[in-house]
Order: structure tokens, then C-alpha cells, then sequence
């Protein structure tokens, strides 16, 4: 308020320093995160400039009389006008939000039309210098009390600072009609100006606070809004948990239904009450811990009253929705995929007709299981001991059964480390775990009299049994597989020799042999039998057996002739 002089008491001038100290931490502190904080500075700039002025002409009055009074009093004036710049810089960075070049055209325009006036039409014979400590200041005033008005509906806090500054510019305006005397002792009006734009500050500020709060919340609100607009009009079931308790906030219809989910219970409901299995659960959750989403995870789920299991495909991310931190979880049904892998594994591992493993799967997974355990292991060759009498008698299904029976027999007699597969035909191998040559032979005795002892039902309670020649083979002489299997077969081919219903194991002499046998073998084969017994899986494997045309049973029945009288004479 330069024309008030105010510092006839130094108690006055400290007060008002103190004041003008207090709005500078005010606005320190408040223009940290406040988006006027520029124009709020500029207008703490102005005040202070306005303070200067003010202290300074206050000075420099003694020196009246004195040389260079002129220049004293122009630096006043170069205060003041500095002062009202920074005034009105404050007004358009308020009102526009930012400063710029064209703010400066228009503050000093302003500030020439309002000098102009002044002296031209108000006090064209007045004292320049007076008349300018209280021009400057009160136009700035009120350029102040405008701008903040109009930003009034922005808070109680912009309306008090306009309110100081009418208050301000009508005491000026007072000052200026030359009712000096009624304003002279107000020495605590600055003061309390600072005080109460202080407070003006401070109240902008919260009000700032309060209505970034709210744009936040709102912008919360909308972004929740989207988010479940596209989670229900999603052709995939989807989920959103929460991370902290596991409970289901959302289920759009795809997923109630595929869950069967009550949707006004849906509070009741944690992910992981859909999971099979747990450890699963934990997999998946230590993954988004880990990477914030997931990719097509395989989990096996179940629905809410527990029915079936069935499979899905999920991808996962967590995000944050409504406040919270969430796990956003997107499924796509698999069980039929899933059903199909599992028959077309079957169909490749497994023969038909026994179930049990077939040939090209026991070769593999043999091989595998004797590197990685090592040895002692054997190989038992098995084959059912005139079978064709079987089926000649009986017909095919009977033959069938008997085979069906057998595989069943021979898995009980096994341990869960041994591996016995359907090598073709009635012919079947086993892999014995960890068994010497001792051991493997009294499984192979053991599986042979089980074998005889059983009845087997053929149906209309009828019974039959069969016997089997078992030829072993073990790691003592090889480790490899293959030799392991031929020898096997050979040893097996001793025991038809020898009377059949028996065991016999390759021994070391037999190496020699072993060619011979195994050449011996397949000549007493008809050409029929031969390609039987080079394929992977036999002609006569499973239902093959029972789509056997009547041409392939005449080449048969000639087989037999050709090989049985042979086989009776040892
Ligand atoms: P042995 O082995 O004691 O010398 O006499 P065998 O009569 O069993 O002779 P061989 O092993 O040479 O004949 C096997 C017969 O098994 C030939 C075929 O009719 C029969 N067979 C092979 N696979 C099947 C099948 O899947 N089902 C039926 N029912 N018979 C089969
Ligand atoms: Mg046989
Ligand atoms: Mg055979």
C-alpha cells in the first residue's frame, strides 16, 4: 500500500516485514503441487516490489533538499512500476494459465492507458511522483481483485484474495481523493493484507487439493466403468480377483455360466475354489507375482457345486480396478482339445485290443528308462504256447479274450517299475526294473505259473487255460536293448525247443548262436508269418485279429501245417 506510510514506528515495520515473510512460507509451501503456484509467485513478486517502493520512498522523503533527489525518486518509481508488472503478469498467468510474450504486450499497454488517463483527464497538474505511488499500486489492485474473482467459483480461497484486494484498492482510492488523513495511521492495513492473503493461499491450495481428489476419483470411476463394459461384452468368460483375499469382484456372464456361479452370491466366491488343483494355483500366482501376466497357463478347474473337471486356457495380468489390486483372468475352454490329445496319446502308446503298451512305445521308453537307471534290468519274451489250437477251436473272439485275460495277468504280476507291452500277436515283452539274472527268472516262473494255474473265462461259463514259453534276456550280457530283445526272443525260441510251458535264459554261450537262432526262427516262419513278424505292430494286432478275411485264415491254416509238425518232432 505505498501511499500509506506505515513506517513511522520501527515495531510497525518489523510487523510488517514479519507478515509479508509469513505469505512468502505460505507460498512456498503451497505452490509445490498447485497449478497457479506461477501466478500466485508472480503476485508475491509484485507485493514485494509494491513493500520496497514503499519503504524505499519512505527513505528517501528526508532527502528532500538534498542533490540527485530526482534520481531517488525515479528509482521509487521504477519500483512501483515493477511492482504493477509483476501484478499484472500474475493476472494473466492466473486467467490463462501460463505466461507468454503477448501477457507483456497487454500488461504494459494496460499500464500506458492507465497513466494516460491519469494524468491526462484526472491530475493533469498533480504531483507525478505522488500521484504515482498510489496509480501503480491501485491499479494492480485491482487488476488482482479481478482476476481472482474470476476464478471464485474455484474455491472460498480465490473469493477472500479478491475481497483483500478491493479492500486494498478502495483504501488507495481513498488515498487518492486526498483523504490522506483518515488513512494515514492505518499502519497495520498491509500486514494484515499479507496475513489474510496468506490464508487465501492456503485455503486455494486445499481447495485445489480437494478438486484434484475428486477428478482422480472420477477418473477412477470411469476407467472401472470401461473396464467392465469390455469385460462384459467379452466373448470370453473372464474373471477379476482380488490379489489380497482371492474373492471374485467380478464374473461376466460367460464365466457364471461356465462356472456356475450364482451371480448374486458372487462375493461368496474365491478363485481358488474353481481350482482342481491347488499346486497349480500356486504355480499361476507365483508367475504374476513374478511377471505381472501370464500366457496361455493350462489350468484344470471345476465348477462351483464340484462337478467334472474340465480344462482351460488362461491369461492373466494384474491391474488395478476400483482401488484395488486385482488379478484380470480371461479362460478359454480346452477339455475337447485336451479330450483329443489324450485319445490321440493313447492311440499312438497303446494297443487296442490288451490296452496295454504297444511296441514302438515299449522300445522307446525302455531305451530311456534303461540309460537313465542303468543296469541290472531284464527282458522277458513271452508267447503264448499253441495259440492258433486256441483259435481254431474256440474261433478269434475266444483267442481275443485269452489275450485280453493274459495282458491282465501279467500286469498284476508285475511291479509298477516294470513295463510290459503287446509285441505283436500273442506275443508279449516285459522290461523288468532293477532285476538281475536271478531275480528276472523267478518273475519269468512266477508270470508262467500264474499263467497255467488261471482259468480263463471265454464266457457262457465256460473256461479255458493256456500255458507260455518265456524267454529271458539280461544287462549281464548287454545293456543294449535291441540285442537285449533279440536275445530274448532266441531264448524263448530254446524253450518252444525244449518242450514249451518253460522258461530258459540266454546264457553267454548262446552269443554264438544267436544269428543262427534268430535266422532259424524266421525261416520256420510262412511268408505270411514273416511280414507279421517284421512289422512294428502285427497284422493280427487287436481288432486286426477279428477283421482276419477267410483267404488270410486258409494262408494261416497252411502255416500251421507247415510249422507245427515241425515244432512236435523236438
Ligand atoms: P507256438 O507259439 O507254441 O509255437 O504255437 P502257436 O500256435 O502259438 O504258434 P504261433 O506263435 O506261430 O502262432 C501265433 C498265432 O496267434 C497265429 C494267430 O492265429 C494267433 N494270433 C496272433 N494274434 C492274434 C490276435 O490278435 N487274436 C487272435 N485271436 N489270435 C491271434
Ligand atoms: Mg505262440
Ligand atoms: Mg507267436
Amino acid at each position: 500500500m505505498g501511499a500509506i506510510e506505515i513506517f513511522t514506528n520501527n515495531l510497525y515495520f518489523y510487523i510488517t516485514v514479519v507478515s509479508l515473510f509469513l505469505l512468502f512460507l505460505v507460498i512456498s509451501y503451497t505452490s509445490l503441487d498447485t497449478k497457479q503456484a506461477d501466478g500466485v509467485w508472480l503476485f508475491f513478486w509484485g507485493l514485494t516490489f509494491e513493500f520496497l517502493a514503499s519503504w524505499f520512498g519512505y527513505t528517501i522523503s528526508e532527502y528532500q533538499s538534498k542533490p540527485h533527489f530526482d534520481v531517488l525518486v525515479f528509482s521509487e518509481l521504477c519500483l512501483l512500476l515493477a511492482s504493477l508488472a509483476f501484478m499484472s503478469l500474475a493476472a494473466f498467468s492466473m486467467l490463462m494459465g501460463k505466461k507468454d510474450s503477448k501477457s507483456f504486450v497487454w500488461i504494459f499497454l494496460v499500464i500506458a492507458v492507465v497513466a494516460v488517463s491519469y494524468f491526462v483527464f484526472v491530475a493533469p497538474n498533480g504531483d507525478m511522483a505522488e500521484s504515482m505511488r498510489t496509480v501503480f499500486p491501485l491499479t494492480a489492485f485491482i487488476i488482482m481483485a479481478l482476476s481472482f474473482w474470476a476464478k471464485s467459483k474455484y474455491g472460498f480461497g480465490y473469493k477472500l484474495a479478491s475481497l483483500v484486494c478491493v479492500i486494498a484498492s478502495i483504501i488507495l482510492i481513498f488515498k487518492l481523493l486526498g483523504m490522506n488523513d483518515t488513512v494515514q495511521d492505518l499502519w497495520y492495513i498491509p500486514a494484515t493484507t499479507y496475513v489474510l492473503l496468506s490464508v487465501a493461499v492456503l485455503i486455494i491450495k486445499s481447495d485445489t487439493l480437494n478438486h484434484s481428489l475428486k477428478e482422480s476419483r472420477q477418473r477412477v470411476e470411469n476407467h472401472t466403468n470401461q473396464i467392465e463394459n469390455i469385460i462384459k461384452s467379452s466373448p470370453f468368460p473372464i474373471i477379476i480377483s482380488r490379489l489380497s483375499d482371492d474373492k471374485i469382484i467380478i464374473a461376466n456372464n460367460n464365466a457364471i455360466k461356465l462356472f456356475g456361479i450364482k451371480s448374486n452370491e458372487l462375493e461368496r466366491y474365491k478363485l481358488r475354489d474353481f481350482f482342481v488343483d491347488q499346486e497349480n494355483r500356486r504355480l499361476l500366482n507365483e508367475h504374476l507375482e513374478k511377471e505381472k501376466e501370464i500366457k496361455d497357463f493350462e489350468i484344470l478347474v471345476k465348477t462351483a457345486t464340484g462337478n467334472t473337471p474340465f480344462w482351460l486356457l488362461t491369461s492373466a495380468n494384474i491391474i488395478d480396478y476400483n482401488h484395488d489390486i486385482t488379478v484380470y483372468l480371461a479362460f478359454q475352454d480346452i477339455t475337447s482339445r485336451k479330450n483329443r490329445e489324450a485319445i490321440l496319446k493313447n492311440q499312438a502308446t497303446r494297443d487296442p485290443l490288451t490296452s496295454l503298451f504297444n511296441r514302438r512305445y515299449f522300445e522307446e521308453e525302455v531305451k530311456q528308462l534303461a540309460n537313465r537307471s542303468g543296469p541290472p534290468f531284464s527282458i522277458l519274451m513271452l508267447d503264448v504256447d499253441k495259440f492258433k489250437n486256441v483259435n481254431d477251436t474256440y474261433g478269434h473272439k475266444v483267442g481275443d479274450q485269452v489275450l485280453i485275460e493274459m495282458a491282465g495277468i501279467c500286469e498284476k504280476a508285475l511291479r509298477e517299475q516294470d513295463i510290459v507291452a503287446r509285441y505283436g500277436g500273442e506275443e508279449f515283452v516285459i522290461y523288468l526294473h532293477d532285476t538281475n539274472e536271478e531275480k528276472s527268472k523267478a518273475v519269468a516262473e512266477r508270470v508262467r505259473e500264474t499263467i497255467a494255474a488261471s482259468k480263463m473265462d471265454i464266457g457262457e461259463g465256460q473256461t479255458i487255460g493256456v500255458t507260455v514259453s518265456i524267454g529271458v534276456a539280461t544287462s549281464r550280457l548287454s545293456v543294449n536293448i535291441d540285442e537285449l530283445v533279440k536275445m530274448a526272443d532266441a531264448a524263448l525260441y530254446k524253450a518252444k525247443n525244449n518242450g514249451r510251458n518253460r522258461t530258459e535264459v540266454f546264457e553267454k554261450e548262446d552269443i554264438k548262436d544267436l544269428d543262427t537262432i534268430i535266422v532259424k526262427k524266421s525261416s520256420s516262419l510262412h511268408p505270411a508269418f514273416a511280414k507279421e513278424e517284421n512289422q512294428e505292430i502285427s497284422l493280427l494286432d487287436g481288432i486286426g485279429a477279428n477283421h482276419i478275411t477267410s483267404g488270410a485264415n486258409e494262408i494261416k491254416k497252411e502255416a500251421d501245417n507247415i510249422i507245427n509238425p515241425k515244432q512236435d518232432e523236438k
